[in-house]
């Protein structure tokens, strides 16, 4: 017989597939297309995926693959097309994007041995009596909870336990009270049953939710949803009937969330509604936990899986419903190597499979907004808060006519003070990390700057450090001038942990605590802290982006923003957006139980018309608006764009690099660049990039392929690093 001719991906930089011969000895019969082959690539042994087979090949020299993969982990059809859409979408190399979406263990020339996943259950042999659960609950109310968590679970992995905030320690106590109890996770195929769901759990629809649940669930069929609901509104509500109906069709569903860590509150939600296998997907698990969510999807013993953006291509035997909570944020697009948007990709699949996807936001990026309002998508809107809590009226305070002290105005001062008087909680959002800004001079206004970058360093006074927040670069803090040697430094612009300060100074009798990456690194520590603050051990909550998302934190009743006017002069045309997203997303964390809140922003600028929008209006009235500014000053959603980048040692190579480009420019799209990137200098390389922009994407992507065909020829593109950036989100 003779050889037969396979098309394979390989992990390397080139946008291309290589051709191999297999050898008969391999059994050529049973190949099937997504199964990995270890090759040779040039001295290398490498692993790649079967894209295509053929019998014949009119290539000489071919070499033949060294062996087959033969486990029962491949790509499917269906998730094969869409990793070759989403490549040429992205123009991106095919072996790269086969390689990203291939859990870690699976990547290797060597088989990962694979263990049996363990779940945990409650005893029925041995059940705590009355007495016993009513001490431990007295006793240790953590276990008690985590006892109550899985005993309702009827089957819980660690990965989950831990994401909801639970300890080994707590978890061994009570095996080994034996009031629980570990076993293999069966594997088999889900089916739902009628335990699957706990219906005292279960909400009865407000109008409004009733109205959304019942138009999803009317099609089975590919359909997008942008759920466009306010913060508190019940949107979560509405994904849980949605869902259940797929689950009880035994179809799975995957959920794509911004960051799971961030808010155990949503996992649990999950757990406590349904009793079914319930998979995760983020940062915090590790490669063979994240390869056993790979494998429960794809052998169907999973029906709910829950994950962060690269969840998106997890392969799934039965996938009946898409949906992304909080589909403007932009977490979903990954902004290194292979830029994809987890919410375009999701849009993908959910045509290819035809089944309906859910994009769900109080806040609707542009993108978004548009579709649903030119009838491409459905559009549901939630304009109330279920249960009894009202919305936070937001108030700005204009600093531009009163006296701020260290960040603090009189007014803003006052009304902390009254709110920790009446024993509520207070948020304060300033989107910087760090004690200040930047440290300089008194005499000669040296700045302390990143040699790497360009920039400030940012002034950390608890560890005494200047950090480049672009590089990581790190020096002790000077006590002298670099240029005068006076000892008069100051740091400027402030950072959480100066606001944490000021706060102390302010309020001596007060409780405050900071959130944000420096002060949550320890494993545990955020949940640790987003506990502490809903047992009201904390009278001052202190934060970064970290505390404006998803929380739901009953006692505050306050929400005061600093320093958020940088972003109403950006450079970035997306900034607006993201501003009026992220005040409206701080403001959802007011007053979410009984009592009312109050949001303050404290501004320079009140009379700007996007806060008056904002404030008067609301978000929604804010995005029309923008979207129409958008369409008169021809941006995207109205145009396409992609972003060619270009880095090197020197800045005249990537000049030089991109202005070649210019030469391949059509008359149905418009280049602007070469120009330096807003970060000119990062890391040591100089940047730069040239924007296309067009009103099809046709043409805009016909004009990259000529580019890419061309570049292998440029000899200036033999000293860059380039990358091509579809539907950039930031420059
Ligand atoms: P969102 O996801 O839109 O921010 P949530 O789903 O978190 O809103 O709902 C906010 C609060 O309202 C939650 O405490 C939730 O339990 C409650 N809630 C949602 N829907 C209902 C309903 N139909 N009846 C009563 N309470 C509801
Ligand atoms: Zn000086
Ligand atoms: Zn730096």
């Amino acid at each position: 017989m003779a050889d037969i001719f396979v098309e394979v991906a390989i992990p390397v930089p080139l946008r291309q597939l290589f051709t191999y011969a297999v050898p008969d000895t391999l059994h050529t019969n049973d190949i099937v297309l997504g199964e990995r082959v270890v090759v040779p690539f040039g001295p290398r042994k490498v692993v790649g995926v079967i894209t295509k087979t053929s019998n014949d090949c009119d290539l000489e020299k071919i070499k033949p693959i060294l062996s087959r993969v033969t486990d029962k982990y491949h790509f499917d059809a269906n998730l094969l097309k869409l990793l070759h859409t989403a490549a040429n979408y992205y123009h991106h190399p095919i072996g790269d994007v086969m390689q990203q979406a291939l859990p870690v263990p699976l990547r290797n020339i060597n088989q990962p041995t694979i263990e049996p996943e363990k779940e945990y259950l409650a005893s029925s042999e041995i059940p705590p009596t009355e007495s016993e659960r009513s001490k431990l609950a007295k006793k240790a109310p953590k276990q008690s909870e985590l006892y109550d968590v899985v005993e309702q679970s009827h089957g819980i992995t660690w990965p989950e336990l831990r994401t909801l905030g639970y300890s080994k320690a707590q978890l061994n106590s009570l095996l080994k009270k034996q009031w629980l109890i570990e076993q293999a996770r069966p594997d088999k195929v889900f089916t739902w049953h009628e335990a699957s769901l706990n219906e005292s759990n279960k909400l009865s629809l407000n109008a409004e939710q009733a109205v959304v649940v019942s138009a999803i669930n009317q099609t089975t069929e590919f359909a997008c949803h942008l759920l466009e609901g306010v913060t508190g509104s019940g949107k979560t509500e509405v994904y849980l009937q949605t869902i259940e109906q797929v689950l009880s069709n035994n179809k799975q569903v995957l959920i794509l969330v911004p960051e799971i860590g961030l808010t155990p509150q949503t996992l649990s939600r999950f757990e406590k509604r349904f009793s079914v296998p319930i998979y995760l997907h983020h940062s915090a698990l590790n490669n063979s936990e994240k390869l056993a969510t790979w494998l429960a999807a794809q052998n169907g013993s999973a029906a709910i899986i829950i994950g962060t953006r690269s969840a998106i291509f997890t392969p799934l035997k039965k996938l009946g419903l898409i949906v992304i909570d909080e589909e403007h944020d932009s977490s979903l697009k990954q902004q290194d190597s292979f830029r994809y948007h987890g919410r375009d990709i999701a849009i993908l699949r959910a045509k290819q499979l035809n089944i309906p996807v859910i994009l769900g936001t109080a806040t609707p990026s542009l993108e978004s907004l548009q579709n649903a309002l030119n009838g491409k998508y459905h559009h549901h809107q939630l304009t109330k808060r279920a249960g009894n809590s009202t919305l936070a009226p937001i108030t700005l305070i204009d600093i531009a006519q009163q006296q701020v002290d260290q960040g603090f105005s009189g007014t803003l001062t006052h009304e902390i003070k009254q709110t920790i008087k009446r024993g509520e909680q207070v948020l304060i959002f300033i989107n910087r990390r760090g004690f200040a800004q930047a440290l300089t001079c008194k005499e000669c206004h040296w700045i302390a700057m990143c040699e790497r970058c360009h920039k400030p360093f940012t002034l950390h006074k608890n560890d005494q450090q200047l950090v480049c927040h672009h590089c990581g670069n790190q020096h002790s803090t000077p006590h002298q001038c670099h240029d005068c040697g006076s000892v008069r430094l100051e740091g400027i612009g402030l950072g959480t942990e100066q606001v944490e300060e000021k706060l102390a100074e302010l309020f001596e009798d007060a409780n405050i605590i900071r959130i944000d990456r420096d002060s949550t690194r320890k494993k545990g520590e955020l949940t640790r802290m987003l506990e502490a603050i809903n047992n009201n051990e904390y009278n001052v909550l202190v934060g970064t982006q970290m505390l404006a998302k998803g929380h739901h934190f009953p006692n505050v009743t306050l929400v005061a923003v600093l320093g958020a006017d940088g972003a109403l002069f950006s450079h970035d045309f997306r900034a607006p957006e993201h501003l009026a997203q992220l005040l409206v997303q701080v403001s959802g964390r007011a007053g979410r139980a009984s009592k009312p809140g109050k949001v303050l922003v404290q501004t320079n600028f009140p009379q700007h018309a996007l806060l008056q929008d904002l404030v008067n209006n609301g978000y929604h009235h804010f995005a029309k608006f923008a979207l129409v500014e958008r369409q008169q000053a021809l941006l995207p959603p109205f145009t396409f764009q992609a972003l060619i980048r270009a880095e090197a040692n020197y800045p005249s190579y990537p000049q030089k690099f991109l202005a070649d480009l210019t030469q391949f420019a059509t008359s149905d799209c418009m280049m602007a660049g070469p120009m330096p990137a807003p970060m000119e200098k990062r890391a040591g390389k100089y940047r730069f990039h040239l924007m296309i922009q067009s009103k099809g994407r046709t043409a805009l992507h016909q004009l990259l392929q000529l580019m890419i065909v061309n570049i292998p020829s440029l000899e200036s593109s033999k000293k860059v690093r380039w990358s091509i950036d579809i539907d950039p989100q930031d420059l």
